[in-house]
Order: structure tokens, then sequence, then C-alpha cells
């Protein structure tokens, strides 16, 4: 079964268990947003998928793979952040290359991959720049093209936009979209923002204190919500 399967995943911090033994399964290139209100357990799924928090019980596998015990570096997986990770003291050129750099490419395979890059995110005119000379758009730009260059087999989003203003975070929603489009990579995107969530997702998962409460399609949930949660969930303004 290729794509991102999650079978009964359980995590567990000490005696506080926060994911409760949910089961998912992402198709390849699929667009799946991870809804649900503060401390649900969104990012820590997530760090789950990408190799940041060890898998308490149950099976991730990607592309048929299980992936438990799999190193972050070798699970072909990219995330943006919401804080950007960029490193301060190295340039947007350097920034975007260094997954590339650490993995030993070749020098000139790698200017190449900075430049395609920066030229479908629109920042050939600011490689030279460090981050602190950029907008936050920008630099959320080059968080996107550090993980773009390496061609991950699946991306994750961890409310990347949350740190945008509301009519930046509109422009880079359809730029994600875009990118979604030519790129088509798999790709797990977590928000608490309603509009986000529906405007992005080919499907929503709904979660709530470490379970799923319903998956389906923007359109499913909004006109049949498994339950009240979801209704009030979907169906609030953000
Ligand atoms: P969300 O991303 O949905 O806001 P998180 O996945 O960050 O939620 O957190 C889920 C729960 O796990 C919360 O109750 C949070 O306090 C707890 N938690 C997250 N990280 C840790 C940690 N490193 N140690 C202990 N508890 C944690
Ligand atoms: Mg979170």
């Amino acid at each position: 079964m290729s794509g991102v399967v999650l079978s009964k995943i359980v995590k567990k911090y000490g005696a506080l268990q926060v994911v409760h033994g949910i089961d998912l399964r992402i198709d390849p290139k699929e667009f799946v947003v991870l809804v649900g209100p503060s401390g649900c357990g969104k990012s820590t799924t997530l760090r789950m998928i990408a190799g940041l928090e060890t898998i308490t019980g149950g099976t991730l596998t990607i592309d048929d793979r299980v992936m438990n015990k799999v190193a972050p570096k070798d699970r072909d997986v990219a995330m943006v952040f919401q804080n950007y990770a960029l490193y301060p003291h190295l340039n947007v050129a350097e920034n975007i290359a260094f997954g590339l750099r650490i993995r030993k490419v070749p020098k000139a395979e790698i200017r190449k991959a900075v430049h395609d890059v920066a030229e479908i995110l629109g920042l050939t005119e600011y490689l030279a720049r460090r981050p602190s000379d950029l907008s936050g758009g920008q630099r959320q730009r080059v968080a996107m093209g550090r993980a773009i260059v390496r061609h991950p087999k699946v991306f994750l989003f961890d409310e990347p936009l949350s740190n945008l203003d509301a009519k930046l975070r509109t422009q880079m929603r359809a730029e994600i979209k875009r990118l979604h489009k030519r790129l088509g990579v798999t790709s797990i995107y977590v928000t608490h923002d309603q509009v986000e969530a529906m405007t992005l997702a080919d499907r929503i998962v709904v979660m709530n204190q470490g379970v799923i409460e319903q998956i389906g399609t923007p359109m499913d949930l909004f006109n049949n919500p498994a339950n009240r949660f979801v209704a009030g969930f979907i169906g609030s303004p953000p």
C-alpha cells in the first residue's frame, strides 16, 4: 500500500497519553489537513511521521516501508515549521542548500537545485540575503524552498502560516496550493484555522483529544458532520 499509513498510532509522554491509537491512510499526492483545537495532538502526530518524536505504539509506513525506527533523515519527508527554523548566519541560498550539503550532494547539482527552487518561489533576487533581512512571507518561502529542494516523498507542514498577517496568509495559502498542483507531493498540513483547512485540503482529518473524530472531504464534513464537535469546529468562523 503506497502512501503514508498510520495504524493504531499511540503516543505517550511518560504516563500521559496524548494520541490514542489513530488510523489514517494518506494516498500518494493527496493533500490532507489535520485540524483540531490546541493541544489535541496534531503536532505530535506530525512529529512522529517526521521521526522527531518516538512512536509509543502502532505502525507507521511510508510506501509500505515500516518507519517506526527509521532516522528522520532517512524517511524522505521534509517538514516546514511555523517559526521557519532558518539558520540566521546562513544566507538564503545556503539555507535552501543546507539539506543537500549535509547529504553530500555535488556542488554543481546543489547550485542548479537552489536556482530552480528560487525561481519557483520567487526568491532569485534574495539569494544573498540573511533571513533577518527578509519579510515574514519571504522567510516562509525560504523554509518551503528548503523542503522542496530535496524532492521528498512527503511534505509535513506545522501551522506554517500562523505567524503571518491575514493578507500574507491568504497569499501564501494560494502559493502552497499552486506548489502542490505543480509538484504533486503528498502533503500533511496541520492547522487550527478552518478556512485554511477548507481551502487547501483534499481531505480533512478532524482531531480532538488525541483521537480522530472524522475524516472526509471539506464538503463531506460541512454537509455531514459526524458529531457536534465536527459541526462546531468546521462550521464556526476561525
Ligand atoms: P497540538 O499541536 O494539537 O496543539 P500537541 O501535539 O503539541 O498539540 O500536544 C498534544 C498534547 O501533548 C498536549 O497536551 C501537550 O501539552 C502534550 N505534549 C506535547 N509535547 C510534549 C512533551 N514533549 N512532553 C510532554 N507533553 C507534551
Ligand atoms: Mg501544534
